[in-house]
């Protein structure tokens, strides 16, 4: 009769396994804790290309300003060049070699008009990706941030469940054999985390299979009663 009532409390604790499993299942499974890790490798790579974005526009903006500081200096260089000419008082030698270096200043003056542009349409370019990639990033951290409280929050919940099946839990184990709980035990971590099930109508609970009238005489003989098929503990 004490062997009856043990494995009663046996099955009671298969059922509170159970759900814990369930629950444990549950918590590393939710569609938010997958929703929240894509979002956080979404916001990673967001926050690179931003961080790519940003270091590139900054190099070209120091580039132009260079560029530009240099058309300046030489800009002046041809305006003294031209002041002296005008001024006149060469020799008609000298103020032909000047018209010449002026206008091979202007042509290089031109090329380097060019870069200054060119630059200056990288540079807007640079400054409207940052900006756009700066909103991608944080619409991302936004989306991560919302998953990660939908997570928090189903995680609270699944954890308070969890807490009052192993309370339950705790109360059952002391009324098992210790013998029987370690087998008990040992079977669940080798069949899917059932270790005992309900022998009813000749069927296992475990693995669904029949026992013949002959086999569950044989098998109710043993203590405690084990499946012949699955040999998990059987409770009538
Ligand atoms: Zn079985």
């Amino acid at each position: 009769m004490q062997q009856f009532k043990s494995l009663a409390d046996l099955l009671d604790l298969q059922d509170v396994d159970s759900q814990i499993d369930r629950l444990l299942h549950e918590r590393s499974n939710l569609p938010a804790l997958e929703a929240y890790k894509k979002a956080h490798k979404a916001h990673e790579k967001a926050n690179a290309t931003l961080a790519q974005l940003t270091a590139d526009q900054k190099e070209t903006s120091l580039t132009l300003d260079k560029h530009e500081g240099e058309l300046e200096l030489f800009e002046g260089k041809i305006d003294a060049h031209e002041q002296r000419l005008f001024a006149g008082g060469l020799s008609a030698r000298d103020a032909e070699h000047m018209r010449l270096d002026v206008a091979s200043l202007k042509k290089r003056r031109s090329t380097m008009e060019d870069d200054v542009l060119a630059l200056l349409d990288t540079n807007e370019e640079l400054e409207q990706a940052v900006a756009k990639a700066t909103e991608v990033a944080a619409s991302a951290e936004a989306t991560m941030k919302t998953h990660e409280v939908e997570v928090a929050e189903a995680w609270k919940r699944i954890d308070g469940e969890i807490a009052r099946k192993e309370s339950r839990k705790g109360a059952i184990v002391p009324l098992i054999d210790a013998d029987i709980l370690e087998l008990y035990e040992s079977l669940r971590r080798h069949k899917e985390g059932v270790g005992a099930a309900r022998l009813a109508d000749g069927i296992c609970g475990g693995c669904h299979l029949t026992l013949s009238a002959a086999e569950q005489l044989e098998v109710l003989s043993d203590e405690p009663p084990r499946c012949l098929h699955c040999r998990r503990i059987l409770v009538v």
